[in-house]
C-alpha cells in the first residue's frame, strides 16, 4: 500500500481525539501514533515499530489481536446481513444466540440481556431501567444514585456523573444532581495508616450507611460499582468489603448495579466479578470483553427481580420507550458469539487466573523492595504499581512531577511496552490480553523494573 505522507498533517488538522490534550495535539507538540496492524499481544505502528500492549488497548482486547475466527465471523455476518434493527421484537440469529450464551455464563439470578454499543451507553440504559423500576413500583422519589469516588462508569452526562474522577467532571458541569459519591474501597489510601483492612472495610460500610441516613433511604434508587476499581487505580476491594456493602444495600432496599465492563468475561480469572466476590447484583453492565473490542457492543444483564418489574411496566404502560438504531447490531453480536467461543476453547479465564498471578508475582519480585514503590497489587490479569515519595509515611509525590506518566513513557521508550499511567495518582496500570504467556509476563515485569530505575533511581 502506498504510504500517505499527509496522514500526520490530516491527523493534526481534522481529527478531534478523545481524552487528549487537544491544543498540544493540534499544534504538533504531543506525539501521535498511527497504528497499522496487530497480532497476539503486539501492536505495530506504520513506521514498523512494534509494541507489547500490556493494557490490551483500553483493557478490552481480551483474546489478543488478529484472531481470524472473529474477523471471519464479522465478514460472514456483513455479507449475510449487515444490519437489521431490534425494535418491536426483531432479532438476528447472532443477537439471540449471544443473549443466550451470556445468560449461560452469568450468575443464576440473571434473566435477560439488553444490547447497546459501549460501556457508557450501557450504564446510561441502566440508569433509565433503575428509574423506570421505581416509577413502576410507585416510588417516584427513590431516584438518587450512589457511586464511589474513583469509580469509572463512562463519560456521558449521567455516566460521567457516576464516574468519581475529577478529570471527567472538570468544566463539564458534572456531576449532575441525582448522583452522590461515597468512599472509594482503596485500602492503600485509607484515611489513617494504622487502620487494619477489617477496620477500613467497616469504615467504608459506615460511610455508606451515614450517606444513606443523611439523604434518606426512600430517595436512593441504586448503588453503582465496579467489582475492582479500574480506571480509579486498579484496586481490588479490601477483605469483606462486598459482604458489608451488600448488607447495607439490602437493609435499605437499594439496587446494586455492578459495572463489569472491565471485569466481565474473565479478566479477574472468573467469568464475572460477581462470581469472584460473591456479589448478587440486580443489573450487570458488560462491554469490552464481550467482543474483545473486535466490534462495538455492550449489554445490560438484568436480574429476574428487575425483569419482573419491567414486564409489569409494559403491561401497564405499553412498549418501553428506549432503544438505539444500533442496539444489538448483528456485526457486534457475531463478533461476540465468536469471541465467547474463543474464550472457552482457549481456556482464557483459567489463563487469566494463572498467568495473572505469575505476572503479579514477577512484578512484586522485581519491584517490591524499591524505595519508591508503595504497593504492587491486582487480581486476575490486572496489576498496578503505585509510587510514593516515602514508603514509611506513605507520602505521595507532588502530582506536578507526574511520576507515573514518566515511568510509563520510559517503559515505552526503552522497551516498547505499553502500560497506562492511571489518571489520578502516580499509578502504573497493566491489563494485558488474557492470552498473555508466562515469558511475556516476565518480559513486562523486567522492563517495568528498568523503567522505574531510569526515572526514580
Ligand atoms: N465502565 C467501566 C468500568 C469502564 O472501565 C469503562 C471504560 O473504560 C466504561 C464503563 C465506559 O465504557 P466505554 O468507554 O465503552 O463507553
Amino acid at each position: 500500500m502506498l504510504r500517505n505522507d499527509q496522514l500526520d498533517q490530516w491527523d493534526r488538522e481534522a481529527f478531534l481525539h478523545p481524552s487528549t490534550h487537544l491544543a498540544r495535539h493540534a499544534r504538533g507538540e504531543a506525539p501521535n501514533r498511527v497504528i497499522r496492524t496487530a497480532s497476539g499481544v503486539h501492536i505495530e505502528d506504520r513506521d514498523g515499530n512494534r509494541f507489547l500492549d500490556a493494557f490490551a488497548g483500553l483493557y478490552c482486547v481480551n483474546v489478543g489481536y488478529g484472531r481470524p475466527e472473529i474477523a471471519e465471523a464479522i465478514a460472514a455476518q456483513a455479507r449475510e446481513l449487515a444490519y437489521y434493527h431490534a425494535y418491536v421484537g426483531h432479532g438476528t440469529e447472532a443477537s439471540i444466540t449471544l443473549a443466550k450464551m451470556i445468560l449461560d455464563r452469568a450468575p443464576a439470578n440473571m434473566s435477560k440481556v439488553y444490547f447497546g454499543l459501549g460501556g457508557s451507553d450501557a450504564n446510561e440504559t441502566n440508569v433509565k431501567f433503575v428509574w423506570y423500576y421505581n416509577n413502576v413500583l410507585g416510588r417516584p422519589q427513590k431516584k438518587k444514585i450512589i457511586s464511589r469516588w474513583r469509580g469509572y462508569h463512562g463519560s456521558g452526562l449521567m455516566t460521567g456523573s457516576l464516574t468519581g474522577l475529577e478529570l471527567f467532571h472538570k468544566a463539564f458541569d458534572l456531576p449532575l444532581a441525582p448522583v452522590i459519591h461515597t468512599e472509594a474501597p482503596y485500602y492503600f489510601r485509607r484515611p489513617r495508616l494504622e487502620m487494619s483492612e477489617a477496620e477500613f472495610t467497616a469504615h467504608c460500610a459506615a460511610e455508606l450507611e451515614a450517606l444513606i441516613a443523611r439523604e434518606g433511604a426512600e430517595t436512593i434508587a441504586a448503588f453503582w460499582a465496579e467489582p475492582v476499581l479500574g480506571t480509579g487505580g486498579i484496586v481490588p476491594p479490601p477483605a469483606g468489603y462486598w459482604e458489608a456493602i451488600q448488607a447495607v444495600l439490602r437493609r435499605h432496599d437499594i439496587l446494586l448495579v455492578l459495572d463489569e465492563v472491565v471485569t466481565g468475561f474473565g479478566r479477574l480469572g472468573s467469568m464475572f466479578g460477581a462470581d469472584h466476590y460473591g456479589i448478587e447484583a440486580d443489573i450487570i453492565t458488560i462491554a469490552k470483553g464481550l467482543t474483545s473490542a473486535y466490534a462495538p457492543l455492550s449489554g445490560s444483564i438484568v436480574s429476574e427481580r428487575v425483569w419482573k418489574v419491567l414486564e409489569q411496566g409494559t403491561d401497564a404502560m405499553g412498549p418501553i420507550g428506549h432503544g438505539w438504531t444500533y442496539s444489538a447490531h448483528p456485526i457486534g453480536a457475531a463478533a461476540g458469539v465468536a469471541n465467547l467461543r474463543l474464550i472457552d476453547s482457549l481456556g482464557l479465564v483459567a489463563n487469566a487466573r494463572e498467568v495473572g498471578a505469575h505476572f503479579r508475582a514477577a512484578m512484586a519480585a522485581a519491584l517490591a523492595d524499591h524505595p519508591h514503590v508503595g504497593e504492587v497489587r491486582g487480581e486476575g490479569m490486572l496489576c498496578a504499581v503505585e509510587f510514593v515519595e516515602d514508603r514509611a509515611t506513605r507520602r505521595f509525590f507532588d502530582p506536578e512531577r507526574k511520576v507515573g506518566a514518566a515511568v510509563a513513557a520510559a517503559l515505552l521508550e526503552q522497551d516498547r511496552v505499553i502500560a497506562r499511567a492511571m489518571p489520578q495518582g502516580d499509578i502504573l496500570g497493566f491489563a494485558p490480553p488474557l492470552c498473555l504467556t508466562r515469558p511475556e509476563a516476565e518480559t513486562i515485569a523486567a522492563a517495568t523494573a528498568r523503567a522505574v530505575r531510569a526515572v526514580l533511581g
